[in-house]
């Protein structure tokens, strides 16, 4: 069973993989062996994760590229193929928040929140798509959030871009299927991370809101991850596709 989740051989992009829960699952990724690029624009941070997936005995590297940008995308998927050779797994994790109810958020804040969580998506995932196709077949993951399912009066574009993910998500899977790729979500509970780490200073209570409203009463980890992405980077997802998982410690089951 051990060779379902193997993935030695295989090349994996993680966009904002240089921290957080993009971290987490490019660590998973490379403790079962794929080698992985971390795409993100904080070039020390890219480098301390370059060294810490390089521990783990695979080949990583870091590829400076705001996810946001065609071409700057265009160049990530070009530098990926140079330096690696193939691409088999996409993951689509960078994202950002700006937090301010729908009367007073700005027409450009929108477009940075929208361009950032899901137009980031469309352009990596149709980028790396003829990679894919070539290899007979892959796997692409994205990343959606609780308020995929649930509304939040702070987080307008940001509940818009991690709805329509979900959405983009099934298309893809419809449309990819006959190439064998397969494309799923995963929607993260409330994960201390950079992120998170700010929202917890700005509202007041918010730690204590989440422990009470988690069954598994604890925050997640970024290490919450890494079985996660690495099953749906196996061979032992082939069958799994067009879903959306909460990794959430039961959040969205809590009545
Ligand atoms: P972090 O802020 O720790 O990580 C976000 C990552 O995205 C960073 O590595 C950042 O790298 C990268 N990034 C942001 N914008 C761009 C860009 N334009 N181009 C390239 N890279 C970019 O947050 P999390 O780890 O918490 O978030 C990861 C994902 O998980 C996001 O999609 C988020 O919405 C989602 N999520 C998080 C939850 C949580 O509780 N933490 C809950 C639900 C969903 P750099 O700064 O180097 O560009």
């Amino acid at each position: 069973m051990a060779g379902r989740f193997d993935l030695r051989g295989k090349v994996a992009i993680v966009t904002g993989g240089n921290g957080g829960i993009g971290l987490g699952m490019a660590r998973g990724l490379a403790d079962s062996g794929a080698d992985v690029a971390v795409v993100g624009r904080n070039e020390a941070k890219s480098q301390a994760a370059v060294a810490d997936l390089a521990a783990r005995g695979v080949s990583a590297i870091a590829v400076a590229a705001d996810v946001s940008n065609k071409d700057a995308v265009a160049a990530m998927i070009e530098r990926v193929l140079e330096s690696l050779g193939r691409i088999d797994i996409l993951i689509n994790n960078a994202g950002m928040s700006i937090r301010k109810p729908p009367h007073v958020l700005e027409l450009e804040e929108w477009r940075e929140v929208i361009d950032t969580n899901l137009t980031s998506a469309f352009l990596c995932s149709k980028a790396a798509y003829p990679a894919l196709k070539a290899n007979g077949g892959g796997k692409i993951i994205n990343i959606g959030s609780m308020l995929s399912i649930f509304g939040a009066s702070f987080a307008p574009a940001y509940a818009a871009s991690k709805g329509g993910i979900v959405q983009y998500t099934r298309a893809c899977a419809c449309a990819w299927a006959p190439d064998n790729i397969q494309v799923n979500a995963i929607l993260p509970g409330w994960i201390d991370t950079d992120l998170t780490r700010a929202a917890r200073q700005q509202i007041d209570g918010l730690h204590d809101r989440v422990l009470a409203r988690t069954p598994a009463a604890r925050w997640g980890g970024i290490d919450d991850f890494a079985g996660i992405a690495t099953f749906l980077s196996s061979p032992a997802s082939d069958f799994v596709t067009g879903t959306a998982i909460p990794v959430d410690g039961g959040y969205s089951i809590m009545a």
